[in-house]
């Protein structure tokens, strides 16, 4: 297994490169325990992979969603190389070990050794390994579009980091662009110009006042916004016609995306009253809900038994879960590695903790499946 892990990490499947390298180690893998799977790819080495392993089928399914692609290794320098998937004192170092391929590892060793065991399913697992959780959720929209002929579901099970806490709420996140647009002058005329720089300026002032409005979750506390990039002008002797930020926004479940987009333009028309020469549009980079799973629903009590807990988390990431919800099935986010590691320098994961994983994943499909 941990060579497996290790190949996983060492084909860097960043959003540059694609998933398909580890969509084709996931297949030879599952195919060592005569497990069909499906690659589905699409342009620049995207893919995503299905494997389902048939059962009697008196018993609803269970999915495990993981990701595939794994974000960058960023600009700070790592004491291990990111893709080289190095072990040591227990761990192994990487980009991805922890941001999931530790727990791709953990699910598709456990599948197989219940296959191996001719263990007597009753309901199908279904296994799928999505492209592009970390920038668009590419993948995920893409399978539930087509998975029309799935079988019942009892539930979904995201493998994603949760140091082993039973996750069934997190925030969605909206990503807007804002662009104020000028008019272009020379620098040594600027009364000519409509300067889209100063026009931003003006807008952030009035940002800085402004908060969402929408009620603290209980589980999930506030809605948060972050200017996160901003960009504009061209050359120092160019009145800049357009600048550009981008925000971070953080939702609670029921909150409208819709809304908040609105709630922009209704600032953009006070600032024009005020200032005829502010123009400003603003674009969705990315929209993905919040997710909320009913606590009381059978699976999360079943799930929470068989852990041992009674309480289910919350954390601050967010995950494909939402468009899995969407299916009207209880989604959970269950997985091994510390969730503070992600997408940072010296990522790594305990050896142990992937075996552990292995443990759990085969006991919840012996649970609910047998
Ligand atoms: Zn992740």
């Amino acid at each position: 297994m941990k060579e497996f892990l290790r190949q996983l990490v060492q084909v860097e499947t960043t959003a540059e490169k694609g998933e398909l390298a580890a969509a084709q180690i996931i297949a030879a893998e599952l195919h060592r325990s005569g497990i069909d799977c499906r690659i589905d790819g699409w342009v620049q080495n995207r893919a995503n992979i299905t494997a389902q392993v048939k059962s009697s089928g008196s018993k609803a399914a269970l999915l495990f969603v993981s990701h595939l692609d794994v974000v960058g290794p960023g600009e700070a320098s790592w004491s291990h190389p990111p893709f080289a998937a190095v072990q040591s004192d227990g761990k192994i170092y990487g980009r991805g070990t922890v941001d999931m391929k530790g727990a791709i590892a953990a699910i598709v060793t456990a599948i197989r050794q219940i296959v191996d065991s001719h263990a007597q399913l009753q309901g199908d697992i279904i296994l799928f390994g999505a492209a592009g959780e970390e920038t668009n959720s590419c993948g995920a929209k893409r399978f539930i579009s087509n998975c029309g002929t799935m079988p019942k579901l009892a539930g979904v099970v995201v493998t994603e980091p949760t140091d082993f806490e039973v996750v069934t709420a997190h925030r969605g996140l909206l990503w807007l662009k804002i662009v104020t647009k000028g008019k272009a002058a020379h620098g040594s005329t600027p009364e000519l110009g409509i300067n889209a720089i100063a026009s931003m300026k003006y807008l952030l002032d009035e940002l800085e006042n402004y908060k969402i409005p929408f009620e603290p979750h209980h589980l999930l506390g506030e809605c948060s916004m972050s200017i996160n990039t901003i960009a504009g002008g061209k050359e120092i002797n160019i009145v800049p016609d357009i600048c550009t930020v981008g925000i971070d926004i953080r939702t609670l479940p029921a909150q409208n995306h819709e809304d908040i987009v609105q709630d922009f333009e209704k600032i953009f028309a006070q600032l024009k009253q005020r200032n005829s020469q502010f123009t400003a549009e603003v674009s969705v980079v990315r929209d993905v809900g919040a997710l909320e799973t009913d606590c009381s629903c059978d699976f999360v009590m079943d799930f929470c038994s068989f852990m041992g807990t009674s309480q289910t988390k919350a954390v601050g990431f967010t995950t494909d879960g939402p468009y899995f919800s969407s299916l009207g099935v209880p989604v959970v986010i269950f997985g091994p590695g510390k969730p503070e590691l992600c997408h940072k320098p010296d990522e790594f994961i305990e050896i142990s903790d992937v075996e552990k994983a292995v443990q759990y994943y085969k006991n919840i499909i012996l649970e609910f499946l047998t």
